[in-house]
């Protein structure tokens, strides 16, 4: 007997089939020449090509365990040679390809894509919550064929290129012996199926572009930036397919007189700085309508005032923001000679005639002012 076959593949004489088959996986593909383009390395080839033909055919293999050469007896001539009775191409395949590869047709059916609408909306609507009605475009199931993308009447055939395998293969011959290639189909583009007649509505996609009206319930919070998700609003698939989402994207218009930061509204009011010495009342319209803000006497410049759940709904869980009117104190100018004179008589009742300032190390008027605003004055 000229060669060890067990020995060739590395396993025991008592190796089982799955053992043996992945002795030969592992070394086929260690020394494939393609891999390993050197002679020695092809000698060894054929030798573990030779060894795992004859271990995994029961019926050779029994004549080798008995002492004969299967592949000798067989083959005449080219005994022992390598392609006399090749036939493990697939496993050779499957060594480099793996078994799991996806084979068949493709289907036709495809999820939609999802599609994305900007929305503009004013500030109440943000804060409060609404509900709108919106334009939509997007492709829906063509109802003339159902999506089938046939014409009525008509239908798909199985492709007679592939036979409805949406692949076709190709077989070349190289040392190996035969090399097998598959790519799609080029008659059905790997489908397995023609339309002959395609669906005059569609041109056979199975949709078309629909405009429709929309209505969306807007929660109360959104902001700039947030995106409401419709499930199943968007596109609808190529042939026929489930629809993707549609996710409609809030803008807020700018407001008048609020600026909002989080769920908080902020504001300035400028006042004279008589009214802000005796006090006023100042009314804004709010969100929820006019109230009167309560300038009290002595209020500085730079001092805000809060008004409690006046900002935006918070959109997770409930409660609001607040409302930050912020106090800016106009100095008078352009005095007339009256005016200059009653406000020196003020001075000197004031004892402010000559007031040098006071000087404090940096932004401490600041300070005391946030400080004044949190002790109520
Ligand atoms: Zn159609
Ligand atoms: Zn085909």
């Amino acid at each position: 007997m000229a060669t060890d076959y067990y020995a060739v593949l590395g396993v025991r004489r008592d190796a089982g089939q799955d053992e043996i088959k992945k002795a030969f996986r592992r070394l086929a593909r260690e020394l494939h020449p393609d891999v390993n383009p050197d002679p020695k390395t092809q000698e060894r080839f054929k030798e573990i090509n030779a060894a795992y033909e004859v271990l995994s055919d029961p019926a050779k293999k029994q004549v080798y365990d008995l002492g004969g050469d299967p592949l000798s007896s067989q083959g005449g001539a080219g005994a022992g040679g390598f392609g006399a009775g090749f036939g493990n191409f697939s496993d050779i395949m499957d060594a480099f390809f793996g078994q799991s590869q996806q084979r068949g047709p493709r289907s036709r059916t495809r999820r939609g894509q999802d599609a994305m609408i900007r929305l503009d909306i004013e500030l109440d609507e943000a804060a409060f919550g609404t509900t709108k009605d919106l334009q939509v475009d997007t492709a829906v199931t063509c109802g003339t064929c159902s999506g089938e993308g046939a014409a009525p009447g008509t239908a798909a055939q199985t492709c007679d290129m592939c036979r409805g395998r949406g692949e076709v293969s190709q077989v070349t011959r190289s040392f190996l012996g035969q090399v097998m290639t598959s790519r799609p189909c080029p008659q059905c583009q790997g489908f397995g199926t023609v339309v002959p007649t395609p669906c005059p509505e569609c041109a056979g996609d199975g949709r078309v572009r629909s405009r429709r009206t929309l209505t969306v319930k807007i929660p109360a919070g959104v902001d700039n930036g947030t995106r409401i998700q419709l499930a199943g609003e968007g596109e609808v698939g190529p042939g026929g397919g489930p629809a993707g989402d549609l996710y409609v994207e809030i803008r807020e218009l700018p407001h008048p007189t609020f600026q909002r930061r989080g769920d908080d509204l902020h504001c300035t009011v400028t006042i004279p700085m008589t009214a802000a010495s005796l006090g006023t009342k100042c009314p804004l319209e709010t969100l929820d309508g006019m109230e009167e803000i309560d300038v009290r006497p002595g209020t500085q410049s730079g001092q805000s005032i809060p008004l409690h759940q006046r900002g935006v709904t918070h959109l997770r869980g409930g409660g609001r923001g607040d409302l930050i009117v912020h106090v800016e104190v106009i100095t008078p100018n352009k005095l007339d000679a009256a005016q200059e004179d009653l406000l020196r008589q003020l001075a000197k009742l004031r004892g402010e005639e000559r007031p040098t300032g006071h000087f404090q190390p940096g932004q401490q008027g600041l300070f005391s002012r946030l400080k004044d605003a949190f002790n109520g004055r």
